[in-house]
C-alpha cells in the first residue's frame, strides 16, 4: 500500500549527517523541517544542500521547510548546571538579560513591567515550569504553581495578546530571504496573528516560488483562521504553543476545526508538535501518542509532523518507521469518500463568491473524482505547472493513486506537503496530447501505474480561452 499521508521531520543533532538524511528518506519522510530556532543560518544552508543530494541519491522529490523562529522571549542565563524551582516558591521577574538564579528570574524583555498583569502565566521551557503572576509593583512576584529544573536561557512565554513584538521579526525576515536564495521549499512563519504577517514575509522573498506556511499557535492566529487560510500557501497546527496561549483542552478541537477548514479549501495542513514524544528516548510509543497519530490522519491532515523526535532522538529512523506504519494503518480505516461528498455540498453553497477559474478547478476536479470512481481508475493523472490542480484535487482525498507531473522541479517539490500527491517531474510539453503522452508514460516508468490499467489525466492549457485554469480531463486506457 502507498501511504498518503506525509511526514515532516525536523532535522537536528540526531539526523543532520548524510547518511542519517538518506536512510530518513528511505524510511519515508517528505519533507526535512530546519528549525531556524537553533544553529546558525550557515548551518542551516549547508543542511539544505546535503537533503538535496540524499534526495537525489534516493531518487525522489523531497521537500525543504525552514521554521523561521518569530518572537521568541528568553530568559537571562541561568547558573551552569541549573537551578531547581521548587513549587510554591515565590520568584521576582524583571526585565533584564545580565542573569537569572532561583529567586530573581530576568526576562529579556524591556517592557515586561507595563504589559504584565496580575494572574498573568509565565511559561519556562517548553511548557513544564509554570510562574502565576501575584503582585505587579512594585516589583513583580510569581509563585512558582509547577516547578522544576531550569538551564541556560529557557523561552519564557508570556501571552502573545499582551507582547508588543512584531511577526515577522527583522530577524526573521533576514533568514527568510536567506533561505529563500537557497531555493527551499517552503518558509513557515512562527506566532503570526493576521494575513499581513505573512504578506511581510513574502514582500522580502521576491519572486521566490516557494510556499509560505502559516503557524497557528496563538488567539489572534485561531480568530483570524479564514483570512490565513487565505493567504497561506500551507499551515501548521503548532500545538505545543497553541496549547500555551490556548487553554490546553481547546487543542484537540481546534486542530479539528483548522483541519477541516484546510482541506475544504486546498490548502496543504500539517498537525505538529509531540506526535510521538516518548520516541525521543523510549524504543516504542505510548498507546496514547499512537492514538493521536491515527486520529489526526482521520481528521484528514496533509501531513504529520516530527520535533525533538527525529531531530535530537535517539532513533530517528524508528521514529520515522513507526510513523509510517500508524499512519498506513489509519488511512484503512478512514472514511475518505465522505470528503469528497462534503466538499461537493461545501463547494455548492460559495459558488457565488468563487472567482470563474476557482469554479473551473472545481468542476473538473470533482468530475474526476466521480470518473475516477466510476470507471475504477487505478490513479489521477494531475499535470500541472503550479502544483494547484494536484492540491485541488488532493481536496477530495480520492481512493485511486494521485500523481502531480510537472516540468519544474520547484513545482515538484512543492507538492511533497500534499495528502496523496505522488510528485514526478516531467518533460516540458508542447501540446496537450504531448503531456497526456508523457504523464502516462512517466507514471508507469515510476511503477505507479500499470499496462491495462484505466487513469484519468488533468491538464490545462494556459493559452486557451480558460486562462489558465485544468480544463482538459480524459481517460486513457494504459498500453
Ligand atoms: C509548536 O509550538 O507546536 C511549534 C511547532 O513551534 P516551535 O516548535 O517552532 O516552537
Amino acid at each position: 500500500m502507498t501511504r498518503r499521508t506525509k511526514i515532516v521531520a525536523t532535522v537536528g543533532p540526531a539526523s543532520e549527517s548524510p547518511d542519517a538524511l538518506e536512510a530518513l528518506i528511505r524510511a519515508g519522510v517528505d519533507v526535512f523541517r530546519l528549525n531556524l530556532s537553533h544553529g546558525t543560518l550557515e548551518e542551516h544552508l549547508e543542511r539544505v544542500v546535503d537533503i538535496r543530494a540524499a534526495a537525489d541519491r534516493v531518487g525522489r522529490a523531497v521537500g525543504v521547510l525552514a521554521d523561521l523562529p518569530g518572537p521568541k522571549v528568553r530568559c537571562a542565563p541561568f547558573p551552569d548546571g541549573g537551578v531547581m524551582l521548587e513549587t510554591l516558591a515565590v520568584v521576582e521577574l524583571a526585565a533584564g538579560s545580565a542573569g537569572s538564579d532561583q529567586r530573581r528570574i530576568e526576562i529579556e524583555y524591556p517592557s515586561l513591567l507595563s504589559d504584565i498583569r496580575m494572574d498573568d502565566y509565565v511559561i519556562l521551557g517548553d511548557g513544564a515550569i509554570t510562574l502565576r503572576v501575584l503582585q505587579v509593583a512594585p516589583v513583580v512576584r510569581a509563585v512558582v504553581e509547577t516547578g522544576g529544573r531550569v538551564q541556560g536561557r529557557p523561552g519564557a512565554h508570556l501571552h502573545s495578546e499582551r507582547l508588543r513584538l512584531e511577526t515577522p521579526t527583522a530577524e526573521d525576515l533576514v533568514l527568510a530571504r536567506a533561505m529563500a536564495a537557497a531555493d527551499v521549499d517552503f518558509l513557515a512563519v512562527s506566532f503570526v496573528r493576521a494575513a499581513a504577517d505573512l504578506r511581510r514575509v513574502r514582500e522580502v522573498v521576491g519572486d521566490w516560488r516557494g510556499g509560505i506556511v502559516a503557524k497557528i499557535e496563538t488567539a489572534p492566529a485561531v480568530a483570524a483562521l479564514n483570512e490565513l487560510v487565505e493567504e497561506a500557501d500551507a499551515i501548521m497546527v503548532a500545538r505545543g504553543d497553541l496549547g500555551i496561549e490556548c487553554p490546553m483542552e481547546d487543542v484537540p478541537h481546534l486542530q479539528k476545526q483548522i483541519v477541516r477548514r484546510c482541506v475544504e479549501s486546498g490548502v496543504p495542513v500539517i498537525t505538529a508538535t509531540q506526535m510521538l514524544e516518548s520516541m525521543i528516548t523510549a524504543p516504542a510509543p505510548t498507546r496514547a501518542e499512537v492514538s493521536d497519530v491515527a486520529n489526526a490522519v482521520f481528521d484528514g491532515t496533509d501531513a504529520v509532523m516530527l520535533s525533538g523526535e527525529t531531530a535530537i532522538g535517539a532513533d530517528p529512523i524508528r521514529v520515522v518507521r513507526t510513523m509510517a506504519r500508524i499512519t498506513e494503518r489509519a488511512e484503512r480505516e478512514s472514511a475518505y469518500r465522505q470528503w469528497a461528498n462534503r466538499l461537493g455540498r461545501v463547494q455548492r453553497s460559495l459558488s457565488s463568491v468563487a472567482t470563474d477559474n476557482d469554479r473551473i478547478t472545481f468542476a473538473i476536479t470533482h468530475a474526476a473524482q466521480q470518473a475516477a470512481v466510476d470507471i475504477g481508475a487505478s490513479a489521477i493523472l494531475c499535470c500541472t505547472r503550479s502544483g494547484n490542480t494536484a492540491r485541488a484535487m488532493a481536496r477530495f482525498r480520492p481512493e485511486a493513486r494521485l500523481i502531480g507531473l510537472s516540468p519544474n522541479l520547484g513545482t515538484v517539490r512543492s507538492m511533497t506537503l500534499s495528502w496523496g500527491v505522488e510528485p514526478l517531474q516531467v518533460d516540458v510539453y508542447r501540446s496537450i496530447d504531448d503531456l497526456v503522452w508523457f504523464a502516462v508514460e512517466r507514471s508507469v516508468g515510476s511503477g505507479a501505474v500499470k499496462h491495462g490499467e484505466l487513469v484519468v489525466v488533468l491538464a490545462g492549457e494556459p493559452r486557451r480561452g480558460t486562462g489558465g485554469a485544468t480544463d482538459v480531463l480524459r481517460v486513457v486506457r494504459v498500453t
